[in-house]
């Protein structure tokens, strides 16, 4: 399947830039007419999915994120996000709710478990030292 429309970001692990991230993906999404709550749903997935790059890929030391969002046909959107940074040992433990690896008590474990309420579909791949790979996808309506 070819995207009928698509934008690439490429853009540094900084925590100044998460709400860039969200609000570039939200805008590029809006061409589509999603209702509000399909957006809010879109932009709070991607936030939760950028933050683990930043938190947990890089570990607050930089890296780059790849964002890919495509617009499919049916109003399908496919969003690829995408670091390369330590990786997931093991991918469906991650995926579990209330998983977290941190110890600093700030989060909870629930990164994951948004982007899969939030989204029609989530695929997460990983391999240990080499990154990570999220694609979600929003069926809208
Ligand atoms: P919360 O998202 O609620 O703040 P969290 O980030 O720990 O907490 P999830 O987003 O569900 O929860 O992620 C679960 C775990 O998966 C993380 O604690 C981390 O160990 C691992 N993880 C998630 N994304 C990445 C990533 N891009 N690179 C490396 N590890 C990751
Ligand atoms: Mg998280």
């Amino acid at each position: 399947m070819k995207a009928v429309n698509e934008i690439r970001i490429q853009i540094p692990a900084l925590s100044v830039n998460e709400g860039s991230c969200r609000a570039l993906v939200g805008a590029f999404c809006a061409q589509a007419d999603p209702n509000l709550e399909e957006l809010a749903d879109i932009k709070c997935s991607v936030s939760e999915a950028v933050t683990n790059c930043i938190v947990h890929a890089y570990g607050g030391r930089g890296g780059m994120i790849y964002i890919t969002v495509g617009l499919y046909e049916d109003r399908q959107i496919r969003i690829e996000i995408r670091d390369r940074g330590c990786g997931i040992a093991d991918v469906a433990a991650a995926m579990q709710p209330l998983f977290t690896t941190d110890r600093s008590g700030e989060r909870s474990g629930m990164g994951f478990s948004v982007m899969e309420n939030f989204m029609s579909r989530l695929s997460v791949s990983s391999t240990v030292g080499r990154g990570t790979r999220v694609v979600m996808w929003k069926k809208l309506s």
